[in-house]
């Protein structure tokens, strides 16, 4: 149950190596799955759902932004479909391992999965089991075993624990990375440019 960093990104590496057909040692950290490696949406489903078996965990099946958003003012991180100024600091801010260069103003939201890199996958697998419960909340045991994805089961009183969802994930993070931001006042952006 327990991974290192090292053993998370070195089981997307071979996710996404197995999925697209391509030599382990291509795939590099800071691989762009688009552009570097030749990635399309589909190949995108096949790698989550490989991580989703080998983890034990479960992804959020939309677009991560639109979760996000939940958390501000309506039309704050994207409007007409496209990045505003808070929406790009917002997603720089989620996802520090992509290059800030390629998130901009005015880019399309739908494209923003497009410049994952093998080490975001690493970062939203990490998040994920770093949210799963330690012990039973029933009766403290320790001995929670996976029985499916996002779900444990207590070997001592075979009580089923659900795991905190991703799209729960987003809403805390954004919570507590822009508190000042999100719904506590009305949200001031300038135009997409
Ligand atoms: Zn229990």
């Amino acid at each position: 149950m327990k991974f290192s960093d090292d053993e998370i990104l070195e089981a997307v590496r071979e996710s996404i190596s197995g999925v697209l057909q391509i030599p382990l040692d291509e795939v590099e950290p800071d691989s762009v799955l688009t552009d570097d490696l030749g990635a399309v949406s589909v190949d995108f489903v096949e790698i989550m759902f490989r991580l989703e078996s080998r983890f034990n965990v479960k992804f959020h099946s939309g677009n991560p932004l639109d979760q996000i958003a939940r958390s501000f003012e309506p039309g704050s991180l994207s409007r007409d479909g496209v990045l505003t100024n808070l929406g790009v600091v917002v997603v720089r801010q989620r996802m520090p391992e992509v290059d800030a260069g390629k998130v901009l103003a005015g880019m399309p939201v739908g494209t923003v999965q497009a410049i994952y890199t093998a080490s975001s996958w690493a970062r939203a697998v990490k998040e994920l089991l770093q949210a799963m419960p330690d012990v039973c909340p029933s009766c403290g045991s320790e001995s929670l075993e996976p029985v499916r994805p996002s779900v444990l089961i207590c070997a001592a009183c075979r009580q089923e624990v659900e795991c905190p969802t991703q799209a729960e994930l987003f809403a805390a993070w954004a919570i507590e990375a822009f508190s000042s931001w999100t719904r506590a006042r009305p949200v001031e952006v300038g135009t997409p440019g």
